[in-house]
């Protein structure tokens, strides 16, 4: 997945462009700039990329989800469904907003369960928000269909998916906003950085000026700028612009090396009977960030992921046991354990999850294991892998 194993040339030349100038701030400065606009230029080959509207970019994809929401108002108390299954980045920009996280179970897809959705609606939700988890995407006919239903927007994280499609659509341009990270770790990269996209105006319009303490980018003066409403400080800088500005010109390249390299692992593994691969919803091609399978038990999984280990397949997760994806280790959260006193919403609001019932989550999670799939591999380097892979799960079982 990670984008940078690829840096060349076509990186260091945006970054050089930038630093020729020296304006490393995305607005203003127009008469120093050599005409160098590299966080407007990705915006706009990120809304032609991803077939939607508006693109905006900001300082993360934790902005982006932060900002996301914020733009179509969701605020103190309205609650916002999100999987099990997840980076801490979802409930993080729920919260930040004094908004309040609802957990629902995942099902084989490893992303929200449309079910489980339905059931946990309640006259204070706003927003359903699938993750398209480790490359693969949400059953999204069945949410949209149930956001229409019930009235809620329908917010994608597409941080670990971008390049994936569903119904030949660019995941993350389907539901009513769309985010992406560009982290370090993840499949294009600005070294830190993510995007909002959307079709609505109001959104975008409300997007780009809350990342930007509301300003309302009128005219080329900053100082002298209306701020219609609060906002805050998201701003990306034109030096990790400029890498991601190379890098999406890559993407397809990256997606087609993914692909390679997965479907040797995949065909394989496919091999085992007792290896099952995760379900992708009707419709939906994955951008094969990751090869994820399930184990026939829990006890299997783990031994299988050990053997990985030993057998030196670097790369191979047991999420299950994870810190940072699975609510079973979001003590922080359950816990509620803030530097200062939360919004009172919060307190109020927040589900006893030291009391919740996830079996449905613990019973895919527990099987699971997702492995990496790398783009600096030779082919030959990836069918090794393939065998050594296929030997560990073996003597596993
Ligand atoms: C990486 C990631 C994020 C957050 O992105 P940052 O740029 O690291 O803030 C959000 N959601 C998911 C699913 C992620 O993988």
């Amino acid at each position: 997945m990670p984008g940078f194993e690829l840096f060349g040339d076509k990186e260091r030349k945006e970054v050089q462009d930038v630093m020729d100038s020296g304006v490393l701030m995305r607005y203003g400065f127009d008469a120093m700039r050599n005409g160098h606009w590299k966080t407007k230029e990705l915006e706009s080959g990120l809304a032609e990329k991803m077939q939607s509207k508006y693109a905006h970019v900001v300082s993360s994809g934790t902005a982006a989800l932060t900002v996301a929401l914020a733009s179509a108002g969701v605020g103190a108390g309205d609650e916002v469904i999100m999987p099990t299954f997840t980076f801490v980045a979802s409930f993080e920009s729920i919260l930040a907003l004094g908004a309040v996280p609802v957990l629902v179970d995942i099902d084989d897809t490893l992303t929200l369960k449309p079910e489980a959705v339905e059931k946990a609606i309640t006259p204070r939700t706003k927003v359903v928000m699938p993750v398209h988890m480790c490359g693969s995407m949400a059953n999204l006919d069945a949410l949209k269909a149930i956001c229409d239903k019930h009235g809620l927007l329908l917010l994608e994280d597409a941080c670990q998916a971008i390049g994936g499609t569903y119904n030949g659509k660019p995941l993350g341009s389907i539901g009513d906003l769309g985010c992406f990270s560009f982290d370090y770790v993840k499949t294009i990269t600005c070294g830190e950085g993510g995007a909002v996209i959307t079709n609505n105006e109001n959104y975008y319009e409300n997007a780009h000026k809350y990342s930007d303490h509301g300003h309302d980018h009128v005219g080329n003066n900053r100082g002298a700028e209306e701020h219609p409403f609060l906002g805050y400080n998201f701003r990306i800088s034109e030096m990790n612009a400029a890498v991601g500005l190379a890098q999406l010109a890559r993407l397809d390249e990256f997606i087609a090396i993914q692909k390679r390299n997965y479907t040797i692992l995949r065909e394989a593994l496919s091999n085992i009977p007792e290896v099952v691969f995760r379900t992708v919803p009707d419709g939906g091609e994955e951008n094969y960030s990751f090869l994820n399978f399930f184990m026939p038990t829990e006890e299997l999984a783990q031994v299988a992921h050990q053997e990985l280990i030993e057998a030196g397949v670097d790369g191979c997760f047991y999420w299950y046991d994870n810190n940072w994806h699975y609510y079973k280790k979001w003590e922080h959260l359950t816990e509620m354990k803030s530097l200062g006193k939360p919004p009172k919403d919060i307190i109020e609001s927040l589900p006893d999850y030291k009391k919740a019932d996830f079996s449905e989550s613990d019973k895919w999670m527990s099987r699971n294991i997702s492995c990496l799939i790398k783009l600096g591999w030779s082919e030959k380097e990836v069918a090794e892998r393939a065998k050594k892979m296929v030997t560990a799960i073996k003597s596993s079982i």
